[in-house]
């Protein structure tokens, strides 16, 4: 479980990045977080990820509570959570198999284990064919991939994308977005950032719209965008 209670926080020179924010996300849960460019969305991500602590009010992961989060703890919980960016963050010297199985070493897994997982990860996400290729050999949609299977390394409960589509075209944002519903669909809780509505409409799963640093809406599922179309006027759903 994920819980924001009140959660206000507050930058150097009184930025208010977010304002009194309460939520909760169930385990298996698949929660969009949308909103514009500085909405908070990203604040968000950062306190899941206990790289930033609230100002006020209380972040709770998993049961553990950040504000009395000890250094002992925090290994332990960032291996419930699993993280893909917009830049994908993957290393240009390595092949898509090292960079999975790095993220697998760097977690204390054996060698049997890793030899056993990178290539199930790499089939997961597609990316089979692409294990001996460096990530400047992969399109933008193919090294998103690589990031998720990486993010999934460690078998995380929780799985944040902050902007995952960011860099890329419509089709391979549709491909990556039903790649994040089908790790949900194994139970894998997943927190999707975006400012991209129709992608989040797209998905029907709740969704959270903030509006500078707010809450302003928390709809159970998304819904369809109406929108007229064509001559005739006709009203299409996308
Ligand atoms: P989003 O992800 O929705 O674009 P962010 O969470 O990144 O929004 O940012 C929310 C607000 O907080 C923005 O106005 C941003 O400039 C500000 N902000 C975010 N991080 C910092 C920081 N480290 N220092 C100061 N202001 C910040």
């Amino acid at each position: 479980m994920i819980i924001f209670k009140n959660v206000t926080k507050v930058y150097d020179k009184k930025m208010v990045a977010l304002n009194d924010v309460s939520f909760h996300i169930r385990p298996g849960e698949f929660v969009s977080l949308v909103g514009p460019s500085g909405a908070g969305k990203s604040t968000i991500i950062k306190m899941i990820l206990t790289e930033d602590q609230p100002t006020k009010g209380k972040v709770i992961i998993g049961g553990i509570d950040l504000n009395t989060l000890k250094h002992y703890q925090v290994p332990h919980l960032r291996r419930k959570i699993g993280v893909v960016f917009q830049d994908f963050k993957l290393l240009p010297q390595k092949t898509i198999y090292e960079n999975v199985a790095f993220a697998m070493e760097v977690n204390n897994q054996s060698q049997k284990e890793i030899e056993k997982t990178v290539p199930q990860l790499l089939e997961l996400v597609g990316l089979e064919k692409k294990s001996d290729n460096l990530p400047q050999e992969l399109s933008g949609g193919e090294k998103q991939r690589a990031a998720i299977a990486r993010a999934l390394a460690h078998q995380p409960k929780i799985l944040l994308a902050d902007e995952p589509t960011g860099n890329l075209d419509p089709v391979n944002a549709r491909e990556i977005v039903r790649l994040l519903l089908k790790i949900n669909k194994f139970g894998t809780t997943v927190v999707l950032a975006t400012h991209n509505k129709d992608i989040v409409d797209a998905i029907r799963k709740r969704v959270i719209i903030l509006d500078e640093g707010g809450i302003a809406a928390d709809h159970t599922i998304g819904r369809y965008n109406l929108r007229m179309r064509g001559k005739k006027g006709r009203r299409r759903i996308i």
